[in-house]
């Protein structure tokens, strides 16, 4: 092959790379069966029943925190669905490590996430609207600019329908988790367990269900550590593709749920891939939340529900929670946690020596003799119990029937 030819060659293949729109935006959603129809499929939804008006996901936009393993999946398939506008936070690169998992591609390496993510995403869907941003949410320059882009990024120009967090730190959760309490906007937490074989996706809707702070992970980096610190060289979390995939999986289909106004949307819904259990569970808040804007969203929700009952309107959605608590939730709260993996069930007679460790803390302390058997998730049981008048000392004997 000469020159000329190779040359000729490379240009080819580069073309192909930036690959060209291949097709020009689309007016309205159409419901015609037909091959060329991108949409035909989804709005078949609204000729099953199943939803009232598909359409309406051009209406929305969702704001996705941490474009890796689940982030990048979420997106796409958002994307493909057709939801009206995106936004992306990252401050990450894409490496050849993050292979193993789907959607970035091996030429891609070196890019920033989100502008790979959405060079692939205009591609697969030019109907969309993405904003990106390549920054930290959790320094103090970025997180206004932050809750900027979550109170007025929307297609209209208001608060985003919904934020989705796809991060994989404590500290970025809870930099999420704050900016919602302050703003009251809804959210989804998600995350998969170091050793990919666990996940979990939680609705968080300030006020009215627990939020990130109100029941933590019971260990955690204090000020003095920094979180990345903890890793040990040379050795990383473990991660799959298919936990990545079934979690972002769990969290666009309880996105669509809950945009869309079908089904019911899950308040926890976790996984765990060894047994193919799926326990579900409802939160309520915790009245002595560290997050101030938490405890406000409480009063809020409190003097809403007075309200409501003195004007004799009754609330659905609060009776619907009431249910689940009282009824699945008995099973939920021992099998949930993939935070204190290490932590044997109902023994934390080892606890005082994590914590002792520099730089740790424990998120929460309970008072001597309060709990006879603390399970390893004492925190959100005593967050769900808190307000539903069922002592820890109930729960633990129902779980002790089962
Ligand atoms: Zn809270």
């Amino acid at each position: 092959m000469d020159a000329a030819e190779r040359i000729k060659k490379l240009e080819d293949e580069i073309s192909r790379l930036k690959g060209d729109i291949v097709r020009v935006p689309i007016e309205t959603m159409s419901a015609e069966v037909r091959d060329s129809n991108p949409y035909s499929r989804l709005m078949a939804l609204q000729k099953m029943g199943i939803v009232e008006n598909y359409q309406r996901i051009r209406d929305f936009t969702v704001a996705i925190v941490g474009v890796g393993g689940v982030g990048s999946v979420a997106s796409e398939m958002l994307t493909r669905c057709g939801i009206g506008k995106l936004i992306l936070f990252d401050y990450d690169k894409v490496e050849l490590a993050n292979m193993n998992r789907l959607f970035f591609q091996p030429h891609q390496s070196g890019q920033s996430k989100v502008d790979a993510a959405v060079q692939t995403l205009k591609k697969i869907n030019p109907d969309v609207q993405f904003e990106q941003y390549n920054f930290d949410i959790t320094t103090t320059d970025n997180f206004p600019l932050f809750l900027n882009a979550v109170s007025s990024g929307s297609l209209s120009g208001s608060a985003v329908d919904l934020v989705l967090s796809c991060v994989d730190n404590f500290e970025a959760r809870m930099t999420v988790n704050m900016a919602c309490n302050e703003l009251g906007q809804n959210w989804f937490e998600s995350g998969v367990s170091e050793q990919a074989v666990s996940g979990h996706i939680q609705f968080i809707q300030p006020g009215t269900s627990a939020c990130f702070a109100c029941a933590p992970p019971l260990l955690v980096a204090d000020d003095s550590l920094d979180e990345k610190s903890l890793k040990k060289p040379g050795v990383c979390a473990a991660s799959l593709p298919t936990t990545m995939a079934v979690v972002a999986g769990f969290l666009i289909q309880n996105t669509l749920k809950y945009l869309l106004g079908f089904g019911q949307v899950s308040d926890y819904l976790g996984y765990n891939a060894l047994s193919d259990f799926f326990p579900t569970m409802s939160l309520k808040p915790n009245e002595q939340c560290d997050d101030c804007h938490c405890r406000k969203r409480q009063q809020e929700a409190a003097e809403r529900r007075r309200a409501n009952e003195s004007s004799g309107v009754e609330e659905k959605k609060e009776k619907k929670e009431e249910k689940v608590v009282h009824d699945s939730n008995d099973w939920g709260i021992e099998l949930v946690s993939e935070t204190s993996e290490d932590i044997p069930n109902g023994d934390h007679s080892n606890l005082p020596s994590l914590a002792a460790k520099s730089g740790l803390k424990y998120a929460y302390m309970s008072a001597p003799g309060t709990y006879e058997n603390p399970s390893r998730d004492q925190t959100q049981s005593n967050a769900a119990a808190t307000t539903t008048n069922e002592s820890l000392d109930d729960l633990m004997s129902q779980l002790k029937m089962l």
